[in-house]
């Protein structure tokens, strides 16, 4: 079997991203790159992550033309390989739905950076303009909205796209930080008063996000 760890690792980062709430049944999806052969290892389209198996896990190129597995990738498979092709140095993807990341993406086009933690998304986060779930347009507009030094952004009205240039279950982080720091700036109440750590570092502010994960992570 092609990618049997990767295969393994995304069933259980799709039980977790269940478990936590990021999303319903079969909602969202998970990917892995393998540098070193260009595969992308992709959950199926549909596949309940109580139920998934390695074996159910797809293997695809990066045209999307199915290596391994007997069930249709992942509606979303544009979005991941667009996000790799743009960002080599991008390893693993993970899409979410999450509430108050979505509610987020009705009302504003970007989310500030309001917690720390997000020095591992560069910082701010971009709201990528809605477009049909499947779509290329919607790959599209999530790739414009990561940009060059981005790691994730809020999908209009849909949810959350992260990618790591580590490992899954970092990307599987990602989200939950934009997540959280959604549900914190909503819990600050209405209005754009509230403190923001863009403003504080100012116009020359800006963040050095990987570095300071590698140096807190001592990777890799
Ligand atoms: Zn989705």
């Amino acid at each position: 079997m092609l990618m049997e760890l990767e295969r393994r690792q995304i069933v259980e980062t799709g039980r977790l991203m269940y478990e936590r709430g990021l999303c319903q049944m079969c909602g969202g999806n998970i990917s892995i790159r393998d540098p070193k052969t260009e595969l992308v290892a992709i959950k199926p389209s549909g596949g309940a992550y109580i139920y998934l198996k390695p074996e159910d896990i797809i293997v695809v190129d990066m045209d999307g033309k199915v290596v391994e597995g007997d069930k249709k990738p992942s509606i979303e498979t544009q979005m991941h390989l667009g996000i790799y092709k743009a960002r080599p140095e991008i390893m693993a993807v993970v899409h979410s739905h999450p509430l108050h990341a979505v509610a987020w993406s009705l009302r504003h086009s970007y989310l500030p950076s309001v917690i720390c933690a997000q020095y591992m998304l560069n910082g701010a986060v971009k709201v990528a303009p809605y477009e049909d779930a499947g779509s290329a347009e919607l790959a599209a507009s999530a790739v414009k909205a990561i940009g060059e030094d981005g790691y994730a952004c809020i999908l209009q009205a849909h949810g959350v796209i992260a990618g790591s240039c580590f490992d899954v279950l970092h990307a599987l982080e990602m989200n939950m930080v934009v997540e959280d720091a959604c549900r914190i700036a909503m819990l600050c109440g209405p209005g754009e008063d509230y403190f923001t750590i863009d403003a504080q570092l100012g116009a020359a502010g800006g963040y050095d996000g990987l570095e300071r994960l590698r140096r807190f992570a001592g990777q890799p």
